[in-house]
């Protein structure tokens, strides 16, 4: 199986397994998605107000080498929330991320999966002071809490990559 055939039955397998969640699960998990993807705003935003459009912009994006296996199961799900068609992968950019393109990341802050949002290089965070840093750090466990909230109400990881879940 290739890339495109594994993320094609990753998509069709965790959209059958939200679909399978008894009801009440299903709009207790769709309250904790839409939580999570407000902590994922904020912490862009955090990171936008201390200059990371133009930091990144002349960095190119050095941290997204890696983003492959970044989007979760539960990264997919928030775009069924919010009625929204999921990022279309390229695995013809390697090594860039497949989830880039000429403008940087394809998905808006709220969609990006969690790796992505908590981490800011040195070069980001050296422009925040102490109350921006604590800021980002709140919002960041809180995040984190709220994504091991959803993996309870599922019974399972949903925070595991989808690449890796074709049995999702
Ligand atoms: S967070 Fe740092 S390493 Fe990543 S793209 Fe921005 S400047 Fe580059
Ligand atoms: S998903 Fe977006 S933010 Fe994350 S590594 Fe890929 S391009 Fe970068």
């Amino acid at each position: 199986m290739n890339d495109e055939q594994r993320w094609a039955s990753a998509v069709t397998a965790a959209g059958a397994a939200y679909e399978r969640l008894p009801a009440g699960t299903g709009a207790e998990l769709d309250a904790v998605i839409k939580q999570i993807m407000g902590h994922k705003q904020e912490l862009v935003e955090l990171a936008l107000a201390a200059g990371s459009a133009s930091i990144c912009r002349g960095c190119g994006g050095e941290c997204c080498l890696s983003g492959k296996y970044h989007v979760s199961v539960l990264d997919l799900l928030s775009y069924r929330i919010a009625a929204a068609d999921p990022v279309a992968p390229n695995f013809g950019a390697a090594p860039a991320c497949p989830y880039s393109g000429m403008s940087g990341c394809l998905m808006p802050p709220r969609f990006r999966p969690m790796t992505c949002v908590v981490f800011n290089c040195e070069l980001i965070e050296g422009r925040m002071g102490p109350n921006e840093r604590a800021a980002l750090y709140e919002r960041e466990n809180l995040l984190r809490e709220a994504i091991a909230q959803a993996n309870r109400i599922a019974g399972s990881r949903l925070d595991r990559a989808l690449l890796l879940s074709c049995d999702a």
